[in-house]
């Protein structure tokens, strides 16, 4: 059976990709469902994109960046989507802070797509919609996916998993920004932006200067990709074409598809460890967990021998 959104979706009418991504972001299992048999439709439609993540600490230019970039893009004959991932507005179960304000020109932009963080759910479910979001756009024609990360420090990984490349938004005052970037958010970056070159060109410079040193530390011998540092200005659109000639350069260099696979195959054992979790969990009973975890607090068992216990019920120690 074909699913009635399936033909408008895949003729890149917008109106059915969004009805698509909101069946997707639906938590009631008939919508659940439906949604995954429609992706299984589209499925081999998707694929043909570049997903770029993208991150930074807030207040460094990243709604701006993204609109002159993605305006640039869309100018140039992309079909351009951009997504959010927000782990507050998941908690807050709320207000999406207007992406299409924060992006005006793109907004309206006919090459362009936006979309903003699903809310509601656990920081997982939000990371699970995105994914499925990217697929459906893909399959409606959209060939550059920008992910942004809106939250602070928590989505990075999600994103990073999700995504071909990420690129790390920075400050042209990198000394303190340095400090503030956690190490493990440098150390996903493929590509490093110092943003707001205009507002200290020097700075900037010796900022890309301390980044490259940094990334060349971070970077194991032989990777196939060297992340790179630039400069560049969302206001004055001045180093754009240089940022997406880098992404353009990384996609040549690095396969993509074997990335994606891995990926996939990542995502599925995730989901299959999560699923056996609460399978088993269902068959517990709660008062003989409760009682076991009292005897390991005590001493009375080792951790493993309670564990154990609950795994062969016959064989109590
Ligand atoms: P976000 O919180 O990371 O999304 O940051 P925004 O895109 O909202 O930008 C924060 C502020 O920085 C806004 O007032 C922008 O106009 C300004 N801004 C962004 N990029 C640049 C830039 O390259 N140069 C200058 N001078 N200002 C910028």
């Amino acid at each position: 059976m074909v699913h009635p959104l399936s033909t408008p979706l895949l003729a890149g009418q917008r109106r059915a990709l969004a009805k698509a991504i909101t069946l997707v972001e639906s938590t009631r299992p008939e919508h659940e469902r439906e949604a995954q048999a429609l992706l299984a439709e589209v499925l081999p439609r998707a694929g043909q994109s570049v997903r770029v993540g993208l991150t930074g600490v807030p207040g460094v230019g990243k709604s701006t960046f993204i609109e002159a970039l993605g305006v640039r893009l869309a100018d140039a004959g992309h079909r351009v989507a951009v997504l959010a991932v927000d782990p507050s507005s998941a908690r807050t179960g709320g207000s999406i802070m207007g992406d299409k304000t924060r992006m005006p020109r793109l907004t309206v932009h006919p090459g362009a797509f936006i979309r903003p963080s699903p809310s509601g759910g656990a920081l997982g479910g939000v990371a699970r919609r995105t994914r499925e979001t990217i697929i459906l756009c893909e399959a409606a024609g959209y060939d550059v996916i920008l992910v942004e990360t809106v939250g602070v420090g928590q989505s990075e990984t999600q994103v990073a998993a999700m995504t071909d490349l990420f690129v790390l938004l920075t400050l042209p005052n990198a000394g303190d920004e340095l400090q503030g970037i956690k190490r493990g958010i440098m150390e996903l970056a493929d590509v490093c932006v110092v943003n707001k070159a205009d507002t200290n060109p020097a700075a900037a410079v010796r900022a890309q200067t301390e980044l490259r040193a940094a990334l060349t530390l971070l970077t194991p011998h032989g990777a196939p990709w060297r992340p790179t540092a630039l400069r560049a200005s969302a206001l004055t659109g001045e180093g754009l074409a240089q940022v997406w000639d880098a992404v353009e350069s990384y996609c040549a260099q690095v396969d993509v598809q074997e990335k994606r696979r891995a990926q996939t195959t990542v995502w599925f054992d995730e989901l299959l460890r999560e699923a056996a979790w609460r399978a088993f969990q269902a068959r517990l009973d709660p008062a003989r967990v409760q009682a076991l975890r009292a005897d390991v607090a005590a001493g009375r068992l080792t951790a493993v021998q309670g564990v154990t216990a609950l795994l062969q019920p016959d064989a109590a120690p």
